[in-house]
């Protein structure tokens, strides 16, 4: 498909139906289209590739290929500017998780998360805290902490997250002949 052609035999009906059974995508067909969200949204006014209000239009059409496989619905920053001022509630942030949560189930997931996962399973949080920080903790009356890894390391044994950011699952056929937009 040309970069700013839209093939009607290439949309998929369903998608906006697969997002609003997600946790955080029910209110996606809520959205009117006003643009308040791209209009108030910090990551875009940085970097147009990130447009909240076309990604929603996107995924209202069904453009499930080019929403999934796109780098654009990693770069939400969850800072909940539009949510403040959406007049629909479509709950942008949540519904970035909802469609996000597909994506790694296709096997699409942004490199960086592959570093928070790599984090997560080495120390059991994103930043590790050695003996270094406890001194200093502990200097200023707080008490020491210790990894809890292998709490999280049971988590990812059930949601396989670690296999899926390692590559050791299937998936991600459908993006690997689309590329990253
Ligand atoms: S502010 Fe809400 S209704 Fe307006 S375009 Fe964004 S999501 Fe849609
Ligand atoms: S929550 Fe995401 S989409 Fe909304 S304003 Fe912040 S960065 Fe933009």
């Amino acid at each position: 498909m040309a970069d700013d052609v839209i093939d009607a035999d290439e949309l998929d009906p369903g998608f906006k139906y697969e997002i609003s059974k997600q946790p955080g995508g029910e209110n996606l067909k809520l959205c009117f289209q006003c643009g308040t969200c791209s209009g108030t949204c910090p990551v875009r006014a940085i970097n147009d590739k990130y447009n909240p209000r076309r990604i929603i239009r996107m995924a209202l059409l069904g453009m499930r290929k080019e929403v999934l496989c796109s780098d654009f619905i990693w770069l939400c920053s969850t800072c909940y500017a539009c949510h403040e001022r959406c007049p629909q509630n479509v709950r942008i942030p949540e519904l970035m998780f909802a469609i996000r949560n597909i994506a790694l189930r296709e096997g699409n997931i942004h490199p960086v998360y592959k570093g928070y996962v790599d984090a997560l399973d080495g120390h059991g949080r994103l930043l590790e805290v050695g003996e270094f920080e406890n001194e200093k903790r502990v200097k200023y009356g707080l008490p020491p902490i210790a990894e809890e890894k292998e709490r999280v390391r049971k988590i990812f044994h059930h949601t396989r997250i670690k296999d899926r950011t390692d590559g050791k699952l299937k998936g991600g056929e459908a993006c690997a002949t689309e590329g990253s937009k």
